[in-house]
């Protein structure tokens, strides 16, 4: 299952009976790593653990039954991705619509068939891991080849959600390369798409921790976002934006500030307890971003929000 650069599957199985579990581990052995849970509220916990590609569901179960396990598992964005295939005892018209319904991708009836489990299985992770390598395209800014526009404005209104809820700060970078477009009347487009991938990479690697997310914004404009972030973490983030890029000494004969390529910076801090739109987010952090060109550029400016 490795075409196209897939990786290999996870294949979830969840059946109260051990018998059930142990006959469709030893169909599906050779498709994926194989992992199973005996009640609905250990899938639950192991698909958002494990995001499995597949998981192979029994519909009657003491406790959670496979309707409502399928139900939570299609309400929570970490584990709504995976394709929920049910097996049931019952083969009756009703409840195949109601799991379709419900958000499963197919219906196996007990006892099961070991080839048409094998083909439908491989069906599915295909579909899925397809999906998934689509989504990611989707995702990336084709040029720079970082978070897109989309996923920042996905991201910013998650993580203010987030910051609402949990009452913990949450930073805003915006950030725009300084006199680009004398850059590239410079040096040309090439040059200057060049120059962009550059600086897109040094941001990407500026950005550690896994919750950060690095975007293009438009242009020659980059956006980070980073939840969880105190004042002294922004003021020293905002140095180390305008250091690394002017560190990359991409030369820039024709900027005014600077022979090489530089940034202005501006840094919203939206602090812990605070709640606020996106558009006043990003507002904020323009007026701070443009506060930095005014102040002569190649510099950073941090503020508070609300
Ligand atoms: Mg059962």
């Amino acid at each position: 299952m490795t075409e196209l650069g897939m990786v290999p599957a996870t294949i979830l199985l969840v059946d109260d009976d051990p018998i059930s579990i142990r006959l469709l581990r030893s169909i599906l052995k050779d498709d994926g790593e194989v992992i199973f849970a005996t009640n609905g509220e250990e899938a639950i916990r192991l698909a958002q653990t494990q995001q499995p590609d597949v998981i192979l569901l029994d519909a009657e179960m003491p406790g959670l039954d496979g309707f409502a396990v399928c139900e939570r598992l299609k309400q929570d964005e970490v584990t709504a991705r995976s394709a929920v295939i049910f097996v049931t005892a019952h083969n009756d018209t009703e409840r195949e619509t109601r799991a379709l319904d419900i958000g499963a991708v197919d219906f196996i009836t007990k006892p099961v068939s070991p080839p048409i489990v094998k083909a439908r299985v491989r069906a599915h992770i295909k579909l899925k891991q397809q999906g998934d390598h689509l989504r990611r395209l989707a995702a990336v800014d084709g040029l720079t080849g970082i978070a897109n526009r989309r996923v920042f404005d996905e991201t910013l209104a998650r993580e203010l959600k987030r910051a609402g809820r949990s009452r913990h700060p949450l930073g805003l970078v915006l950030l725009d390369v300084d006199f680009f477009k004398l850059y590239n009347d410079r040096y040309g487009h090439l040059e200057g798409d060049a120059c962009l991938r550059a600086v897109a990479q040094a941001l990407h690697k500026l950005s550690r921790r896994p919750a950060d997310t690095v975007a293009r914004y438009g242009g020659e404009e980059f956006a980070l976002i980073l939840p969880d972030i105190d004042r002294p973490g922004v003021e020293q983030f905002g140095g180390i934006i305008c250091d690394t890029i002017r560190n990359l000494k991409l030369p820039h004969e024709a900027s005014k500030v600077h022979e090489f390529v530089t940034v202005s910076v501006g840094l919203a801090l939206l602090p812990g307890g605070a709640e606020v739109t996106s558009e006043a987010m990003i507002r904020k952090a323009d007026e701070l971003l443009y506060q930095a060109k005014l102040g002569g550029r190649d510099r950073f400016i941090v503020g508070d929000i609300a």
